[in-house]
């Protein structure tokens, strides 16, 4: 069951239109990547230390806000690789980002959506109970935390998880399709074994963590919100969602824009360095 789910993650982001830059056959989103984790992991009770007592376990989840409660056997996450041509524009920029990667930021995103819930009426149909954390309606974010802003579900933690990639000094991970990316989830009483994760520690994909070198990210900040000590969250949130929406979302026609200038141009662009 695996190999199916897989190919028809594969098949969805290959065939369907959501995928396409509208009026081009450019696509937002090259081959993904996925990957399994067990929903009882320890790692996602750790998660509650790490992030927060707010950010919910695949267990919880399964239990709460569904017609009836089930149990969580699967975590399925996946990693949607940004395209070449528009990591390219993007590698360019020095203050905002690209038109094509605020594009894909804003509808390259509701087509993760939409795989979302593609994949779990896939489930379904299939006889599964599945959900998405991201749809959930315990789903919440948390402006002031210990680890800054938060959410009550981590895409990224749950693709750590899952054995697909490794956190970097700019907060975000770095998968063997490198930084540039979306990513997301679903939630299954499918049991499946769970992928191996392939890395020594919870950084070992950043040169930075690894051997003190590169940092190439800080001087791609255009608001110093990275530094050896790390990211700044709430500079890097108003930059993301205050500035560039208001300097550049009416010219691209998107209230989304992301910014992504420390996930080009950079090492860890589209592999692990
Ligand atoms: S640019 Fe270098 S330091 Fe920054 S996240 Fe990538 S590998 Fe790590
Ligand atoms: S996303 Fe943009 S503002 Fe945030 S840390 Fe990266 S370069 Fe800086």
């Amino acid at each position: 069951m695996k190999e199916v789910i897989h190919s028809e993650i594969r098949r969805f982001v290959r065939e369907e239109s959501g995928n396409r830059f509208p009026g081009s056959a450019g696509r937002y989103f090259d081959e993904p990547l996925v990957g399994f984790a067990a929903a009882d992991d320890p790692l996602f009770a750790q998660y509650k230390s790490v992030i927060g007592s707010f950010h919910l376990t695949p267990l919880e989840l399964a239990r709460s806000g569904q017609p009836s409660p089930w149990t969580a056997r699967t975590v399925i996450s996946w990693v949607l690789p940004i395209s070449e041509e528009t990591r390219r524009s993007n590698r360019e920029e020095t203050v905002y980002p690209s038109r094509r990667w605020a594009k894909t930021r804003q509808h390259g995103e509701a087509f993760n959506a939409s795989l979302r819930r593609h994949l779990v009426c896939f489930l379904q149909e299939s006889g599964y109970q599945a959900l998405a954390p991201q749809t959930h309606p315990d789903w919440r974010e948390y402006g002031t935390t210990p680890a800054g802003i938060a959410s009550s579900w981590s895409e990224r933690h749950a693709a750590y998880a899952a054995g697909l990639g490794t956190f970097s000094l700019n907060d975000a991970l770095i998968t063997p399709r490198g930084i540039a990316h979306r990513l997301g989830s679903v939630i299954t009483d499918l049991l499946m074994e769970p992928s191996p994760r392939p890395y020594a520690d919870h950084r070992a994909n950043c040169l930075w963590h690894r051997n003190g070198s590169c940092g190439a990210c800080i001087g791609r900040c255009p608001v110093g919100a990275l530094s050896k000590e790390g990211h700044d969250k709430t500079v890097c949130r108003d930059h993301v969602y205050g500035t560039i929406p208001r300097m550049v979302g009416e010219r691209f026609e998107v209230t989304s824009t992301g910014c992504g200038l420390c996930q080009t141009g950079v090492p860890c662009e589209s592999a692990i360095p």
